[in-house]
C-alpha cells in the first residue's frame, strides 16, 4: 500500500490555520507572488537510494520516491506534514564534475 496523505488540520490542536500558507496568501494579496505559488515550511521530492546500490542501479529505471510538504500551525506552533506521498521516480545520470574532467580523458 502506498502512502498518499493530505493533512488539512493541525494534529495537535485541530486548527486549519497554517503559518506559511497564510504568509503566501498575504504575498499574493500584495501582488508579490503568483496565484499558483504554493507556500510551505519545506517541500521536498526525491527517490530513495541505498548508497551501496548506486553504482549498479541503471539510469532510467523507476524506483520508489517521496513528495512531502510541511507547515507550522498558526495557532499552536506545531510543525507537521501537510502532504505526504509515495511516488515513483526515475534515476538520472549524475552530472559530470567539470573541475575533475570527464572520465577517461587522461592518459588514453
Ligand atoms: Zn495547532
Amino acid at each position: 500500500m502506498k502512502t498518499n496523505l493530505t493533512v488539512r488540520i493541525c494534529p495537535c490542536c485541530g486548527s486549519p490555520r497554517r503559518f506559511f500558507e497564510e504568509l503566501g496568501m498575504e504575498m499574493k494579496k500584495r501582488g508579490l507572488a503568483g496565484e499558483d505559488k504554493v507556500f510551505s515550511l519545506d517541500a521536498k521530492q526525491g527517490i530513495m537510494m541505498d548508497d551501496s546500490k548506486k553504482r549498479i542501479i541503471p539510469v532510467g529505471i523507476t524506483i520508489p520516491g517521496f513528495d512531502i510538504k510541511s507547515d507550522i500551525c498558526a495557532e499552536c506552533g506545531c510543525m507537521y506534514a501537510t502532504e505526504l506521498h509515495m511516488i515513483e521516480g526515475k534515476t538520472i545520470a549524475a552530472p559530470l564534475d567539470l573541475q575533475k574532467g570527464a572520465p577517461n580523458t587522461k592518459n588514453n
